[in-house]
């Protein structure tokens, strides 16, 4: 039986996926309705079988070495970029995008991927710590070993930047990868597997199930020595409560609520230019994207007419140059509506379009302003292109407000003066001052979130080390001629010890 991933125009079928032997599903191209192409629902065991072939190329990954892995990441790289275009479609597909976006997020990747093979020896080597002076005979040491098979869970909104922020890191780390990818974007996870074993055809060192939330569900269950799951809260939780069956450890990046502070100093022009792209790019399915804004009242009247200014002239679209595509999955445009609805409802002003806006798959940009803190279009994740813009007396009040959600992914501040001592008020795990989602294109910085946001980090030396055991090693190198560790050791040894400690330690 062919299933329609729930994106489609189709029925929904998550809840009840034919998972029987030689079940398939169809991704669908949300801008036409068509099928892009057709795919196994991945059952349990061979979810399974796929873990422990994982484990066994993992072994040949690991003893290749950082520099042979690096070699071959590197050619990966090099396949991406020569088939970029390709890459671009298939996401384009897929998720309805238009192709500049996609081909900006597999700039993206390419750039992640780079960073993570040129720097995973650098950060996980290992390395000498002093061993102190208790200890002053041992030669002590700390690298960080592969975990061993990584299960990756990824989102649909982008496909490729998203896991990726986790299997190029893992797999520098030296681990294998088996990857779910979303049932509405099996195809780029696919793809991605392919063009890896063009490079790598040695060893499956990096494979795709795919299939429904079962196929995630058996991925967590498999046997594999840490999940990284992005995605959503409520299926962040989930994934850790099946993953605390086996203790298997877990990174999950979830989703946001963020804000964009505009000081009463900012500079107004680019701070509505970065809302209105933070907020609309993609057609608001961003996790950084921003969702609300909290702008000082003496520069408020400007700035919104400036954001009005530029959201008006956008229009959603599905061809290929469109500003904007559609709502992937479906049965988001009726959240976004409900988020629309909820803040005209509870008092707020529709200053450019309102439930109007909403022609599925498409929605048009939509700004709102004024709305109740407490609306769902203000505390809760929209994920559609649609903007709240809220006065505040100063911008601390902005801060203050925007640190008050359950999320914490991201945030934004535009101010000339304060940029740095504002951002570091905000509760988040990023922030951008003078600039929009920034911090994701440097592959150097940490990735991840707090609260609702999830916890762990993808990118950077974080990210690499979250694919990682530290493995601690002290080594003898010399006998102590007094050793408190034996049952040898006279009552002497100790008190010596604790006056030693006294003299050294005691003091200030
Ligand atoms: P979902 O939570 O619906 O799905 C994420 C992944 O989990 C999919 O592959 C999904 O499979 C899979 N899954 C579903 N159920 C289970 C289960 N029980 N066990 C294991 N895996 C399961 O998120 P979306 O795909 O809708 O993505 C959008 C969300 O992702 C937004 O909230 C967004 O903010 C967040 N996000 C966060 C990012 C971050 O870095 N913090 C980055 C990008 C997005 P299937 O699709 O087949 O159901």
């Amino acid at each position: 039986m062919t299933q329609t991933a729930r994106g489609g125009v189709e029925a929904p079928v998550e809840k009840t996926a034919d998972t029987s032997p030689g079940s398939t599903f169809e991704s669908i191209d949300p801008r036409t309705g068509e099928v892009v192409a057709t795919h196994p629902v991945h059952d349990g065991k061979h979810v399974a079988d796929a873990v422990r072939t994982a484990r066994d190329a993992q072994h040949w990954w690991d003893e290749l070495g950082f520099h042979q892995r690096k070699l071959r990441l590197d050619a990966w790289r090099r396949l991406l970029v020569s088939r970029l275009d390709e890459a671009a479609e298939l996401i384009s597909a897929e998720t309805g995008k238009p192709m500049d976006d996609a081909r900006l997020e597999l700039v993206l990747v390419v750039d992640h991927l780079h960073w993570a093979a040129a720097n995973a020896y650098k950060v996980l080597r290992r390395r000498g710590v002093s061993a102190g002076a208790l200890m002053a005979n041992q030669a002590a040491t700390v690298e960080y070993r592969a975990f061993g098979v990584v299960g990756v869970i990824g989102p649909w909104n982008y496909p490729a930047f998203t896991p990726m922020g986790s299997i190029a890191y893992a797999l520098a780390a030296g681990n294998s990868v088996v990857f779910k990818p979303s049932e509405l974007t099996p195809g780029v996870g696919e793809w991605l597997r392919r063009t890896f074993a063009e490079v790598v055809p040695e060893q499956p060192v990096l494979q795709v199930v795919t299939g429904f939330g079962e196929t995630g569900a058996a991925l967590c269950r498999a046997g594999t020595d840490k999940i990284a799951f992005t995605g959503s809260t409520e299926t962040g939780k989930r994934v850790m409560a099946t993953c605390s069956e086996s203790l298997t450890p877990v990174l999950v990046e979830c989703g946001g609520k963020d804000a964009l502070i505009v000081d009463s100093d900012a500079d107004l022009r680019a701070a509505a230019e970065a809302a209105v792209w933070g907020a609309v790019s993609n057609a608001g399915q961003t996790c950084i994207g921003v969702e609300r804004v909290y702008v000082v009242d003496s520069v408020a009247e400007r700035f919104v007419q400036l954001v009005l200014d530029r959201a008006e002239k956008l229009r959603p679209g599905g061809q290929p140059t469109a500003d904007l595509g559609p709502i992937t999955m479906d049965s988001q445009v009726e959240v976004i509506r409900e988020h629309i609805a909820d803040a005209v409802r509870s008092g707020g002003k529709a200053e450019l379009g309102g439930e109007t806006s909403v022609r599925p798959p498409y929605v048009d940009p939509v700004v709102l302003t004024d709305v109740p803190e407490d609306s769902a279009a203000v505390a809760e994740e929209t994920f559609g292109p649609t903007i709240v813009i809220n006065r505040v007396s100063t911008a601390e009040e902005g801060v203050e407000r925007a640190n008050n959600g359950n999320y914490g992914l991201g945030g934004t501040v535009f101010s000339r003066s304060r940029g740095m001592a504002l951002a570091r008020r905000m509760r988040t795990g990023m922030v951008a001052v003078n600039s929009v989602i920034s911090f994701a294109a440097v592959p150097a910085l940490p990735f991840g979130g707090v609260g609702d946001s999830g916890f762990g980090r993808i990118h950077g030396a974080d990210g690499l080390r979250e694919f990682a055991r530290p493995q601690a090693i002290t080594r003898t190198r010399f006998r102590m001629p007094i050793d408190p560790m034996t049952f040898g050791r006279s009552t002497r040894t100790v008190r010596y010890l604790v006056r030693l400690m006294k003299l050294i330690r005691g003091r200030r």
